[in-house]
């Protein structure tokens, strides 16, 4: 593309470098936000400032959060005793969806993937045997995707969990996690969860 200006050519730039937007995407947004007022562009711009300056991760369970603790922890309604663990926030927001799961959760910020690089020290594993060591923990609902890392992490994720004596499970496969889950429809991703069946049977 030939710009007729350095800042123009800048601004697709930055746009252009966001998962699933093309170059004439980026310039049609850019060419867009250029035609808002001042106050809408600046309220954009101070909503991705603040996102990235002020954000926090709930420091129980992980999940991306505007205090410390986040909402879900935080209340007396959800059953401490019960913990999901997902591949990342998207997955959080799928199964609160569902209005069917009243347990807390723990996000893991990924999956182990020695071909990415990414190991168990990269996750949040550690934090996850933490909080079962601290007692009170009756059952881990392992919700991983259907992919060879997410094998992996549950794998690892059983070895590691299974002998403090809680129940480990897992969802039905087939089911999208990390990712597509939020496309799963709710009444299947809720069924699934209701459904979950322990670990054991499945390496059976
Ligand atoms: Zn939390």
């Amino acid at each position: 593309m030939n710009f007729s200006s350095k800042l123009l050519e800048q601004a697709v730039a930055e746009f252009g470098r966001l998962p699933g937007i093309g170059q004439k995407t980026a310039l049609r947004l850019v060419l867009h936000l250029l035609k808002q007022p001042d106050t809408e562009v600046s309220r954009f711009t101070e909503a991705l400032d603040r996102l990235k300056r002020e954000i926090r991760h709930c420091t129980t369970c992980y999940n991306i959060s505007d205090a410390a603790t986040c909402e879900i922890c935080g209340s007396p309604k959800r059953d401490k005793g019960l913990i999901c663990v997902v591949e990342d926030t998207r997955d959080v927001m799928a199964i609160e969806n569902t209005n069917q799961y009243h347990g807390v959760y723990h996000v893991l910020g990924g999956l182990i993937s020695p071909m990415d690089g990414v190991g168990p020290s990269d996750l949040q594993i550690d934090s996850l045997i933490r909080r079962v060591e601290e007692g009170g923990v009756q059952e881990i609902i392992l919700a991983l995707s259907a992919t060879m890392e997410g094998d992996t992490t549950i794998f690892y994720l059983y070895k590691k969990l299974k002998g403090f004596g809680v129940q480990i499970s897992t969802i039905a496969r087939g089911i999208a996690f990390g990712g597509e889950l939020e496309y799963v429809d709710e009444v299947t991703l809720g069924r699934s969860i209701a459904t979950r069946v322990p670990y054991e049977r499945n390496i059976a």
